[in-house]
């Protein structure tokens, strides 16, 4: 692959604090970006200075931000429930248990569906910057339709994530416990080869900690690490478990105590916040600001689902985050680049620093503040992932 130079970028977002002043964000005037024939980001520095390229393109004054990473989603379904949308913005209240349908439906489907389905998401998200997915399983909840979910997500990304635990279907209403013994026995020995992580629902109407905690576990045992759905539709154990346990993730955080918030500030757990699904369910938005003030490391991600959050849209949820939970433009660009990368413990991208995967968006705009600024724009004008 040839080398190419990236020059006229008008604002050049990098991730790393040691570009510009006083910008945690990293960002550099009138840049210019290298990419090695590698497809990996060679050099990064003031237009003008770069090393010679094989070819060039000009970004005509546009701004640069790393590709998006998306820690959080769940693309593997068929079906929508655009008419529970719909009741619940007539005023019905949000349950876990709206799961179940889609659980049919996915069921129901054949594989050519279910692919289709996650190929058109895919390429949804990538027109809007996004160059890293991560892919849950949860609507199977069979051994065979967990699986087959994930041999699928696996043809797409590394970062695929088991969550057999996700509800307890159907036929297992009047026997949870024997839910958690086929999550934690057969299931995960079937999903285990297609997977790197390991997730629960842990939520009322979901699974209380004793069971979560019994997935995470089995999962560890099996090699995949743990995230953590927690907190979302109340205050609950989840969050204390995912830091006990060590898991890269706790997602959701809506509701949140003081000793959660002493226990992600240290921890090495990210809070992941999901500003969709308050919007899309009409609830309150997690306190991203006293997260931030207590040292917590705190990524944005889609929760991209069709019960409580049908968006691919990694820029809306910025724009969420700067509107609702009173992030700065900066911190929500980071948190959803950056720190998506760290919920997702990866250090190759996310940043636009030499040595990590060419992955960016352009934007038809002078500024990442436009990101918010501009919210249901399509400013994404062009995606590069390592470097093409
Ligand atoms: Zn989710």
């Amino acid at each position: 692959m040839p080398t190419t130079l990236l020059d006229g970028i008008g604002l050049l977002v990098t991730g790393s604090p040691e570009h510009g002043e006083g910008s945690a964000l990293g960002e550099i005037a009138r840049a210019a970006l290298v990419v090695d024939g590698d497809g990996l980001v060679a050099w990064v520095g003031p237009s003008g200075r770069a090393p010679a390229a094989d070819t060039q393109v000009d970004a005509g004054g546009r701004c640069v931000v790393p590709g998006f990473v998306d820690s959080h989603s769940h693309l593997v379904f068929a079906g929508d429930r655009a008419s529970e949308f719909e009741a619940r913005m007539a005023g019905r209240r949000y349950e876990a248990g709206g799961i179940r349908s889609t659980v049919a439906a996915t069921r129901a489907a054949s594989d050519e569906e279910l692919a289709a389905n996650l190929v058109r998401l895919l390429a949804e998200m990538r027109r809007q910057g996004t160059t890293t997915v991560e892919i849950k399983s949860g609507y199977g909840l069979t051994v065979h339709d967990e699986a087959r979910a994930l041999a699928l997500a696996r043809q797409y990304t590394d970062e695929t994530t088991f969550l057999g635990a996700h509800v307890v279907p159907a036929e297992f209403v009047d026997d949870p416990d024997g839910y958690v013994d086929l999550v934690t026995g057969e299931m995960l020995e079937a999903c285990a080869p297609h997977a790197r992580w390991v997730d629960v629902f842990c939520e009322k109407g979901a699974f209380g900690a004793a069971a979560a905690r019994a997935v995470l576990t089995a999962g560890s045992a099996k090699g995949l690490q743990a995230r953590v759905h927690a907190n979302q539709l109340g205050p609950g154990p989840g969050v204390l478990l995912a830091c006990e346990v060590g898991a890269a993730s706790v997602d959701h955080c809506t509701y949140l105590s003081a000793a959660d918030i002493d226990a992600l500030s240290s921890s090495g757990t990210v809070a992941t916040l999901l500003p969709g699904v308050e919007f899309s369910t009409r609830s309150p938005y997690p306190d991203a600001r006293r997260l931030i003030e207590a040292g917590v490391t705190v990524a944005l991600a889609s929760d991209c689902n069709p019960g409580s959050c049908f968006t691919t849209s990694m820029p809306f949820c910025i724009a969420l985050a700067v509107r609702e939970m009173r992030m700065t433009p900066a911190e929500a660009l980071w948190s959803a680049t950056a720190g998506g990368a760290a919920a997702l413990r990866r250090t190759d991208v996310g940043r636009l620093v030499p040595g990590v995967r060419a992955d960016l968006a352009v934007l038809d705009a002078p500024s990442y503040i436009h990101l918010a600024y501009r919210p249901g724009v399509p400013l994404v004008t062009s995606v590069w992932r390592a470097g093409r």
